[in-house]
């Protein structure tokens, strides 16, 4: 599951898409959310 980095909103879309962007702000750096770690994922 990913989130937005600025908004937290989550992403349902597939991130794996180039050109996906937030639904509620349009930024396109979310985080992925892992039980233990996270990791920022730049959008392509
Ligand atoms: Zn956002």
């Amino acid at each position: 599951m990913y989130r937005c980095a600025r908004c937290k909103e989550p992403i349902k879309t597939d991130i794996g898409i180039v050109g996906v962007q937030c639904d509620r702000c349009g930024f396109k750096i979310f985080i992925k959310e892992r039980p233990n770690m996270k990791k920022v994922v730049k959008a392509r």
